[in-house]
């Protein structure tokens, strides 16, 4: 599976330690991260994996407030994620708002399983729908072949 990994600076904490507690859940999986986010991630899988952490690639894509939001965006769009953690902070404003934003929206449009905090992201790691590619539940059709006149 293709998982995404975003946090926002106050939740990064939040999620480096559960990536620690998931990592049997993680390991073998290719994770694809906004920039600092994946540095984190990929130093404590280093420290917990050893020698087998190549088994686990964290991809890093730019920082979120550079662009790595609406990259991430793109690869689901794309089809090339199956799953989004993505603990955004409740509690602070952030520059890149309507990439959060944009995140959100493109993730709910192709029906990707989504965490936004511990508790739903514990939850959609130990589901036996995991992995399941539900796709978009949206008639794109409907929009695609509209008429415009
Ligand atoms: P970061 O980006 O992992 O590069 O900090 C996360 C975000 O703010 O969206």
């Amino acid at each position: 599976m293709n998982i995404a990994l975003v946090a926002h600076d106050n939740c990064k904490k939040d999620l480096v330690r559960w990536a620690r507690e998931h990592v049997r859940e993680l390991k073998g999986h290719r994770l694809i991260c906004t920039g600092t986010t994946g540095r984190l991630v990929r130093e404590a899988l280093h420290d917990l994996l050893g020698d087998e952490s190549p088994s686990t690639p964290v991809e890093c894509l730019k920082s979120g407030p550079l662009g790595g939001d609406l990259q991430m965006g793109s690869r689901i769009a794309e089809g090339q994620i199956d799953v989004l953690i993505f603990f955004w902070d409740p509690m602070q404003a952030q520059p890149h708002d309507v990439d959060v934003k944009a995140l959100l929206r493109i993730s709910n449009l192709y029906n990707i399983p989504t965490a936004c905090n511990v508790a739903t992201a514990n939850c959609l790691v130990s589901s036996p729908a995991l992995g399941e590619r539900p796709g978009s539940t949206y008639d794109f059709s409907e929009y695609t072949e509209r008429h415009l006149d």
